[in-house]
């Protein structure tokens, strides 16, 4: 059995019903995962309204799609997630969904204008429109390879839209971002065009994208709640160019994050505390409410 931690449950369904409620996918469309461990995967099930998930409709699979725990089958759509989890060691979460905004362009194959609003390019960054691939193929899968690796927001030709995070309340902010950077593009189109940010003004937004564009710095670990107490050895943080330098302070949650060692070593070592926590927080609950 994978030990799937009672909050990322909790997690993954508050993601989905915000993206029902906020129609950001309809009848059942959509599907939302989570990275647990090295080959496990936390995805939602297929032909469900994600507005009415339940925890115990969660399915667990491997990277290479094969469904290893859950009473529900696992979504058809898991090859999008896949080709988004092989390529990036840091992407512990995946959203699918199809905003209508968003899909508006992915459907005419426009590209979305990002260099719009400071805000907006901050929490969505440069957006990839992918070739058109059938639903559910190795075609669309191998449309996504090349956008996941550059791009944590996605379009797919004639299709939906995927954002990538850290964890799955990351990744549904920029899918929520995302659509909204797609509604005020075609409103501005109404208005005769946008006035565009200079480049001058895009780099010096990408500076700060470096620190607040995924995870802020010195949280706790998503998954296992590790915090860096004190900095990592000089050996694990590798040679200091001037861009590790200037980056410096933000290196211990990379450390975490980015597979030095990778985060699904320190998720095995703490699987354990983490079982012990979640049972702490069960006593605990059982306690307030029986008093
Ligand atoms: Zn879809």
């Amino acid at each position: 059995m994978v030990l799937v931690p009672e909050s990322i449950r909790r997690d993954v369904l508050h993601v989905c019903r915000r993206l029902y409620e906020r129609g950001l996918v309809a009848g059942t469309d959509g599907n939302v995962s989570v990275r647990l461990g090295k080959d496990r995967i936390l995805a939602t099930p297929t032909g469900m309204s994600k507005g009415f998930l339940e925890a115990s409709d969660l399915v667990v699979c491997d990277l290479q799609g094969r469904q290893l725990e859950g009473k529900r089958r696992l979504t058809t759509e898991i090859k999008i997630h896949l080709a988004v989890y092989t390529q990036r060691e840091d992407v512990c979460a995946v959203v699918h969904a199809h905003p209508p905004h968003a899909t508006a362009f992915a459907v005419a194959r426009r590209p979305l204008e990002e260099r719009l609003m400071p805000e907006a390019y901050i929490a969505v960054g440069k957006v990839a429109l992918t070739e058109y691939g059938t639903p559910s193929t190795e075609e669309l899968e191998a449309s996504i390879r090349p956008a996941a690796k550059e791009h944590d927001a996605i379009l797919l030709a004639n299709h939906g839209a995927v954002t990538l995070g850290r964890d799955v309340i990351g990744a549904y902010h920029r899918m929520e971002a995302l659509e909204q950077l797609a509604r005020i593009s075609l409103l501005t189109q109404m208005l005769g065009g946008a006035q565009r940010l200079s480049p001058e003004e895009i780099a010096r937004l990408e500076s700060i994208r470096g620190v607040y564009g995924s995870a802020p710095p010195n949280l706790p670990c998503y998954h296992c709640g590790w915090t860096p107490e004190s900095p990592p050895a000089a050996s694990e943080r590798g040679s200091e160019s001037s861009a590790g330098a200037r980056r410096k302070t933000y290196t211990e949650p990379e450390v975490h994050w980015a597979g030095n060692p990778p985060v699904w070593e320190r998720h095995a070592a703490t699987d354990k505390e983490a079982q012990v926590r979640d049972l702490a927080r069960r006593a605990l609950r059982e306690v307030r409410e029986g008093s």
